[in-house]
């Protein structure tokens, strides 16, 4: 570990020691890398210090619910708080509503992150693109303040990374990444309970939900461009959520000819949440920043406020641009 991160970590143990009242908070729609980070940071700073909670921006998908300390993450009145550390949100938009609270009160922010487009908006920002989650960043935190790493902590390790690379199928995957792994694997962390717990636990509504949207697959740019939609009258009908659309986009991206996936979900009315991806050449993430969102080159999002359709026909423009 470099001498810049290793400054900052110990600034952030610095603050942390001299916080009264200490908040981790997850972003909006929060991921596992969202959610693992919170949990594996927050178990192992309880070891040592008072006062950590863990603040959830919005609801937690139920197949997250195995994981250890969950129980300990909800909603929060975040008026009273010291210090606020942020993790896997590239803006503060990420945190949603409490973004306007923290402002307000100047509220001393650490910001930990993986993503390109993150806008250093903390006080102490602690991001890095290379890493391929932010609980790998984690993970280098903890060995960096010689915190020991129990089976809990690297289990919510373990899910950040495992969820953040596709499984180890992304390009983010490093040799790094592979020996954070293992170094996770060696405290007992159980893959058949987290892969039974995360992938093979799909509910027969998101398996119907699914079977409506991919009939609203299209295929455009001679078949390199997909693009599905799920609106709030599809949710009803198969009694599902916004959260049962992931997966979708990635369904969508794996057809053989596709480059670039976009899967349109209808959060409300005039209210678009977009999710992109690509295969090999095309930097999604330049087409959600189009529409203030961000990511990566291969995963990205952005939300439109507009109708479905006119939300369809701006991002199949934009894309078709990156296209040629
Ligand atoms: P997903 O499609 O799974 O929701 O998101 C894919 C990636 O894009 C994630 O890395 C996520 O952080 C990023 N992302 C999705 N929506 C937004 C957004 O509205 N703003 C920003 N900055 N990033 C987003
Ligand atoms: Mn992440």
């Amino acid at each position: 570990m470099n001498n810049s991160f290793k400054s900052k970590v110990k600034r952030v143990k610095e603050k942390i020691e001299n916080s009264k009242r200490i908040g981790l908070i997850s972003h909006i729609q929060p991921d596992g890398d969202s959610i693992g980070s919170l949990l594996g940071f927050g178990l192992a700073l309880k070891k040592e210090y008072k006062n950590i909670d863990f603040i959830a921006s919005d609801k937690i998908g139920k197949q997250f619910s195995f994981l250890p300390g969950i129980d300990l993450l909800s909603e929060k009145d975040i008026e009273d708080y010291d210090l606020i550390i942020t993790l896997d949100s590239s803006d503060m938009y990420r945190i949603g509503e409490y973004k306007e609270i923290l402002e307000k009160k100047d509220t001393f922010i650490i910001n930990i992150d993986h993503h390109i487009s993150n806008t250093s908006y903390g006080d102490i920002n602690i991001v890095n693109p290379d890493a391929s989650s932010t609980g790998e960043i984690i993970y280098e935190i903890l060995n960096t303040l010689n915190i020991d790493i129990d089976k809990d902590i690297a289990t919510c390790l373990y899910v950040s990374i495992s969820t953040d690379t596709g499984s180890f199928k992304y390009d983010s995957t490093t040799s790094r990444t592979h020996i954070v792994i293992s170094d996770l694997l060696d405290k007992g962390v159980n893959i058949n309970d987290i892969t039974i717990n995360l992938y093979q636990n799909r509910s027969l509504q998101k398996t119907k939900l699914f079977i409506l949207a991919i009939e609203t697959l299209e295929l455009l740019s001679d078949n390199k461009f997909a693009i599905v939609k799920v609106t709030q009258e599809m949710l009803k009908d198969t009694d599902t959520t916004i959260k049962d659309i992931d997966g979708l986009v990635e369904f969508a991206r794996d057809i053989e000819t596709v480059e670039v996936a976009c899967v349109l979900k209808e959060l409300k009315d005039n209210e678009i949440k977009i999710g992109l991806r690509s295969k090999e050449y095309i930097d999604v993430s330049e087409i959600a920043v189009k529409f203030n969102g961000g990511g990566h080159k291969k995963a990205s999002g952005c939300t439109i406020k507009d109708n479905i359709d006119k939300a369809k026909q701006m991002i199949i423009d934009e894309i078709q641009k990156h296209l040629g």
